[in-house]
């Protein structure tokens, strides 16, 4: 307990000051600075080598605090009373007066907002005078991190702290749901599509990027794990490993099972800590057996399908 309040003074002191620390979030760890200060949040964008055109999600301790900076409407209410502090992301208005830097929402008229619920994010925020931009804790592009171990790997000493809070209990990133008009879903996650409506009663879209390829690089590629992606297999080819899920699948030297019970959200949790560690057994790719798209499983194959884009980015004609 002592250790747990020094390390929130800690890293109170490190964000007050304008720099960057990593903290544990239910969903992956977050590279977190004071979402009001322009040098802070450059900060973070320099340090995942993000592009700045890719806003963050800012995150609140309480909703009198949302109010300051963002309009919410009656859906949000709904949404916010049945599913908040947790991982859950709403895209809103921004207020003409809010303090937030322009360079977390790309300079947008829109910002992302979310209440984490992990205790130790919530003990530091509640503690701050501001809320904090937080992306996940890794380089752009690649895998989110759900342990401070992952955290360490990615920045090493280039980050002054990491507040550790063990493993993440989601272990994929929130859902994100723009409420600006109709409410869409922008990135899947653990709470489904199915759960909005059924608290909603309305209609809620899924909005997909175009698969179309009108330009290089146009193609939507992220949670890369630095070695290719292949979904929808059965068994794995030379120097490869597979990744499966269920009883049925086999555990092996290069066979991977995600859940052996068939727990989705065990196989989401276990999912990027399996392709690290395929990854660290020097494995030139992966391989994944078919997951099913129910609930979380949904949130798993959109992880998926973009981290094996970039495999068929690499073998298309328009790579630069
Ligand atoms: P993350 O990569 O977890 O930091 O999630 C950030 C994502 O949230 C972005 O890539 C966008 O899809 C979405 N997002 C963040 N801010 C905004 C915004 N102001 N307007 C629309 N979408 C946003
Ligand atoms: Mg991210």
């Amino acid at each position: 307990m002592k250790n747990f309040y020094s390390n929130i003074n800690k890293s109170k002191k490190i964000l007050d000051d304008g720099k960057v620390v990593a903290i544990p979030t239910e969903t992956v760890y977050g590279l977190a600075g004071n979402a009001y200060s322009d040098v802070a949040v450059k900060r973070i964008f320099k340090l995942k080598n993000r592009p700045y055109k890719n806003p963050l999600i800012v995150h609140y301790f309480s909703i009198k605090n949302l109010h300051k900076d963002c309009k919410t409407n009656k859906i949000f209410d709904i949404l916010y009373n049945k599913f908040c502090p947790g991982p859950i992301t709403f895209v809103l208005n921004k207020k003409s007066n809010s303090r937030i830097s322009k360079y977390v929402t790309s300079n947008k008229k829109t910002v992302a907002v979310r209440f984490p619920k992990n205790k130790i994010a919530r003990t530091l925020l509640s503690r701050l005078s501001f809320p904090l931009a937080a992306p996940s804790a890794n380089i752009s592009s690649k895998l989110s991190p759900t342990c401070s171990k992952d955290v360490k790997e990615e920045f090493g000493n280039k980050i002054k702290f990491i507040l550790d809070g063990g493993n993440c209990k989601i272990g994929l990133e929130s859902t994100i749901i723009d409420l600006t008009g109709k409410p869409s879903i922008l990135r899947p996650g653990s709470i489904t599509l199915e759960k909005i409506r059924k608290v909603l009663k309305k209609k809620v879209s899924i909005r997909k990027t175009s698969k179309k390829i009108k330009a290089p690089g146009q193609l939507k590629f992220h949670y890369y794990p630095g070695i290719p992606v292949k979904m929808n297999k059965k068994y794995p080819e030379k120097n490869q490993a597979l990744i499966g899920f269920g009883k049925e699948f086999k555990t092996g030297k290069n066979c991977f099972n995600l859940s052996k019970n068939g727990n989705l959200k065990e196989a989401a949790n276990n999912l990027y800590k399996t392709m690290r560690l395929i990854k660290k057994r020097n494995f030139k790719s992966i391989a994944v057996t078919k997951i099913p798209s129910a609930g979380i499983g949904y949130a798993i194959n959109d992880r998926l399908k973009k981290a094996s884009n970039r495999w068929a980015q690499q073998q298309s004609k328009f790579l630069i």
